[in-house]
């Protein structure tokens, strides 16, 4: 099984902090992109059977109705779809009634939207084109047309006080799901100036923690994500199981048969072939079993002894025993006869968990 991605790189405004494949685009996304992804997707050799599709970017509710419906037309004709999640990311400013529904009809069943905050002074600190009541307008009308959907958030942005409320405010509205993710001050990104104001790891952990506290009736499955039963995204769940997934649009990466590789991350040289890998990399065994396994530990629930048996034909100790016992004795990890997890300690540092795993 496979999950499919589609980066779709157009913004109507570039957020400072963000280190996305992105370009700006006053209106829909262009024809001529539209056309060249689906040429990529009736092009593309591989598996036929597909867990998920993820519409991310960039900003997907950018694309006209005939543009999405020629997208999933292109992907229905190559894969099987059937039963298969299928997100698109959207924008609280582009969400309208009539396009909520439009998705919903053309076979959208999720939605992951990018509230970010509920506070005017963040968002606008965030450089964010919505306000607080778009965002609470798009929420409303996302959350009358679909049963899953996530609402996404970001922390460390000044006023950190204004956390709690925003949590608060996503609990009231009650999505299905919710990510919340620490804002980073990336380089090559406006914010890379700005790098002095991000806020102290012990202020970030608290943050961190505030958010598992405040966000009651929600299973903290992932390091950054909520999920009510039954709502995890079974498309994030490849990547932290490392498993295949393809990639269509500028900059996308694929990781199928241990071969990870990426499309041209300009536009222009995107269109003028669309599909070329541009980076190819084979990920050799060791390094598979490496990825994996840290990619567990993201999870609450870690992963099962007989997968890691079934998918490298040994058990786990056999590649990691020394290095799992010391994680044992520091707490940051727990296991029983079937299972390896990490502990409450071992998720608030999981980057500790990678880099022992690593040297
Ligand atoms: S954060 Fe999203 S909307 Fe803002 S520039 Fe990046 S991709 Fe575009």
């Amino acid at each position: 099984m496979l999950g499919i991605y589609l980066h779709i790189p157009y913004c109507k405004t570039l957020c400072p902090y963000c280190d996305f494949v992105k370009e700006r685009s006053r209106t829909h996304v262009p024809d001529a992109f539209v056309a060249a992804v689906c040429q990529e997707i009736g092009a593309f050799e591989g598996p036929r059977q597909a867990e998920s599709v993820f519409f991310g970017g960039g900003t997907p509710s950018m694309l006209s109705e005939a543009g999405l419906e020629a997208i999933l037309e292109a992907l229905h004709r190559r894969f099987d779809l059937a039963g298969a999640e299928i997100t698109l990311e959207a924008n609280p400013d582009d969400v309208t009634d009539d396009l909520v529904q439009h998705w919903h009809r053309a076979g959208i069943n999720r939605v992951s939207l990018g509230v970010q905050s509920f506070e005017e002074k963040v968002l606008r600190y965030l450089g964010r084109r919505h306000d607080a009541n778009s965002a609470r307008r798009a929420c409303d009308i996302v959350g009358n047309r679909f049963d899953t959907w996530s609402l996404d958030l970001i922390f460390g942005a000044p006023p950190v006080e204004a956390w709690a409320a925003t949590l608060d405010e996503a609990v009231a509205i009650g999505p299905p799901h919710l990510s919340a993710y620490n804002l980073t001050y990336e380089v090559g990104t406006p914010f890379e100036k700005r790098a002095d104001q991000a806020i102290p790891d012990d202020i970030a952990l608290q943050m961190f923690r505030e958010a598992e506290e405040r966000l009651v009736g929600f299973d903290h499955y992932e390091i950054s994500n909520y999920a009510k039963p039954g709502h995890q995204s079974r498309h994030n769940l490849i990547y932290w199981r490392n498993e295949d997934y393809a990639g269509f649009g500028t900059g996308a990466y694929s990781y199928i048969d241990g071969v990870r590789a990426r499309n041209a991350v300009t536009t222009d040289e995107y269109l003028r072939n669309p599909g070329e890998k541009t980076e190819a990399e084979a990920i050799d065994d060791n390094a598979t079993r490496l990825e994996t396994l840290i990619q567990h530990f993201r999870l609450e629930v870690g992963m099962e002894k007989d997968y890691y048996q079934q998918r490298f034909g040994h058990p786990v100790e056999e590649d990691y025993g020394t290095v799992l016992n010391e994680l044992y004795d520091r707490g940051l990890l727990a296991q029983d006869a079937s299972r390896i997890w990490p502990t409450p300690e071992g998720f608030y540092l999981n980057n500790e968990i990678g880099l022992a795993i690593i040297q």
